[in-house]
């Protein structure tokens, strides 16, 4: 951006702006050493049956545990990922991981893994999960792969052939985020979902704004009439769950119940099933 300085001359020249293309290259550097370098890292968040309160699974969310700069949060480095074509090795590795963890807990127990619409641009996709069942052992319909809308909206007829594909192996397909991207409803019907995951942003708001309650209602009863699941996204107060509960709600995620934990800590939310619910409680007060 240019700028005019005291003396009139026009500085095209930003400092601020040569500070932050530094830093984005020196992440980028230390970003294509991560992985051969075992800086990620998976943290798991509890998904939960909202009628039984029971944990029904996880979602595996990645950390980057960066050597200087500590945990740095994915918004701040997957979309840099996507774009020097890193997301492909990640999000294999990704796959492996938390295919592998599930094994660890009982067995309808499920694990939802994040897919950018990058990995969809690499044909390998359908292979690298074949490989990640395949060495697991995880039966495919243990694994949920969450999709945004993105995916539906570009190279849609490629990428519904892969989800085809998915799907006859069984394995499950969330729609994530659902209510924030620009897709059509008709893609609802076109799709292969198995479960639409409804954002954060309209469970927040939910007893404030009028508006969110109309919305989530709505997203509710086409994801019934259309056979699939819902996961609500964000859920932070008892009321927030109430509501979800009353309007039916299958699923849900949230602080309420449990923040992302380390693998080693996910066995303290199994041991609170159902038997025992103050013990769900206390895994999600350490987890806080
Ligand atoms: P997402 O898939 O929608 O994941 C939910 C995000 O909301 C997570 O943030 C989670 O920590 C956060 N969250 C869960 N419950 C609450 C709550 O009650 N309140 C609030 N304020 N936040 C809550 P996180 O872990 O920072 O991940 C952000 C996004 O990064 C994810 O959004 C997902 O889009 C992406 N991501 C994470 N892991 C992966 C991955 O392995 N691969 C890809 N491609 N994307 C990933
Ligand atoms: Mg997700
Ligand atoms: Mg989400
Ligand atoms: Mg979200």
């Amino acid at each position: 951006q240019a700028k005019a300085d005291k003396s009139g001359a026009v500085r095209f020249y930003d400092p601020g702006m040569s500070r932050r293309i530094a830093q984005r290259r020196s992440l980028e550097d230390d970003l294509r050493h991560a992985l051969a370098s075992n800086q990620f890292q998976l943290h798991y968040q509890p998904i939960i049956d909202l009628a039984s309160k029971d944990v029904i699974g996880f979602e595996a969310l990645l950390r980057w545990d960066h050597p200087a700069r500590g945990m740095v949060a994915p918004q701040d480095f997957i979309s840099i990922a996507e774009e020097i074509g890193l997301i492909v090795p990640i999000g294999a590795w990704v796959l492996q991981q938390a295919c592998h963890q599930a094994m660890l807990w009982p067995d309808p127990m499920k694990i939802a893994v994040n897919l950018s619409p990058a990995q969809f641009r690499d044909s390998g996709l359908f292979e690298t999960v074949i490989r990640a069942l395949a060495s697991s052992q995880l039966p495919p319909q243990r694994l949920e792969l969450e999709i945004t809308e993105s995916v539906m909206l570009l190279d849609s007829a490629t990428n519904l052939r892969t989800l085809h594909q998915l799907r006859a192996l069984g394995v499950q397909i969330s729609l994530d985020d659902f209510g924030t991207g620009f897709s059509s409803l008709s893609y609802l019907r076109t799709f292969p979902l198995t479960k639409i995951k409804i954002d954060r942003s309209f469970i927040r708001d939910l007893g404030k704004n009028p508006g969110c309650l109309a919305i989530v209602r709505a997203i509710l009863r086409l994801a019934c009439d259309l056979g699939m699941r819902t996961t609500a996204e964000g859920i932070e107060t008892d009321s927030q769950l109430e509501t979800l509960r009353f309007e039916g709600c299958s699923e849900g995620q949230g602080y309420l119940f449990g923040r992302p934990v380390p693998a080693d800590q996910t066995t303290l939310f199994l041991a609170g099933q159902r038997s025992d619910a103050p013990a769900l409680q206390a895994a999600a007060e350490i987890a806080a």
